[in-house]
């Protein structure tokens, strides 16, 4: 058997600023070493639940923010970027019993939620995925689902944990702070995060048969709403574009994963990298 793991590091216990989320910030040491012992709890919990190997993707900032020498040889770890599948990739090399999302965060659509975006926070203003609002986390369960692999366990803030409880309903739910705001939170203390997600990944082990792999209508209509009026501009001219004002457009994606891959071009595309 085996377990995949997607981890993020806005909803790590502890985190609240900008500056934790890169390696230059203040506190971002600390920071990739609660996100590490983090993923090592749930790690040692499907482990000891019969797992023989866990994929984990570092899916954030640089995909280098988990400390490699602190997992054990059952982890396969997936950095850096671009890749095929984004936060979900590496889950097509096999079977998967399951899928945990782990210190995600709110979407770019919702008022609350602390370091609340979608993919890029520099770039994308609301992602909508036939006529609702998309989050992270809803394209990463997509990914799974096509591949007939559910997501079992999440972490994050309580509002990430409300906004996918409407997807992921019967999925485990660690909260790790309560927001107050984009840059502030009441956090949990972080050894009491740790034991409890070790708790939750050890009863989702126990209720595999309880959880559906998340299946969205396909092809999907997708909207994209960008702060960059001139990408807006270029991404029009592409075949199966449509221009729908001055910072949206709409496109057809056969799938989440092609979803994924379309996503990256249009937030990273670099001609000049
Ligand atoms: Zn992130």
């Amino acid at each position: 058997m085996r377990v995949y793991i997607s981890a993020d590091m806005e909803g790590v216990a502890g985190v609240v600023t900008g500056d934790q989320l890169v390696p230059e910030g203040f506190e971002y040491a600390q920071a990739r070493e609660q996100m590490t012992r983090e993923v090592l709890a749930a790690v040692e919990a499907v482990l000891a639940a019969g797992a023989e190997e866990v994929v984990v993707s570092d899916s954030h900032g640089n995909g280098q923010n988990l400390v490699p020498a602190l997992l054990p040889p059952q982890v396969t770890l997936v950095r850096s970027w671009p890749r095929p599948r984004g936060m979900m990739s590496g889950l097509e090399t096999g079977e998967f019993a399951c899928a945990f999302l782990m210190g995600y965060h709110a979407s770019a659509s919702n008022p609350a939620g602390t370091l609340a975006h979608t993919m890029s926070s520099r770039a994308l203003i609301e992602l909508r995925i036939n006529g609702r609002p998309a989050s992270e986390a809803l394209l990463s369960a997509a990914m799974a689902g096509e591949l007939g692999c559910p997501v079992a366990l999440v972490t994050g803030d309580d509002v990430f944990l409300e906004e996918v409880s409407d997807v992921l309903p019967a999925a485990e739910k660690v909260q790790t702070k309560v927001a107050f705001g984009m840059f502030s939170a009441r956090c949990r203390p972080p050894a009491e995060v740790v034991a409890d997600i070790a708790e939750h990944a050890r009863r989702a082990m126990t209720r595999l048969g309880e959880f559906a792999p998340l299946r969205l209508e396909a092809p999907l209509q997708v909207e994209l709403c960008l702060k960059s009026r001139l990408a807006v501009e270029y991404a029009s001219y592409l075949p199966g574009v449509t221009r729908t004002g001055a910072h949206s457009f709409r496109f057809e994606a056969a799938d989440a994963a092609s979803l994924d891959a379309q996503l990256s071009f249009f937030l990273n595309y670099r001609p000049d990298l």
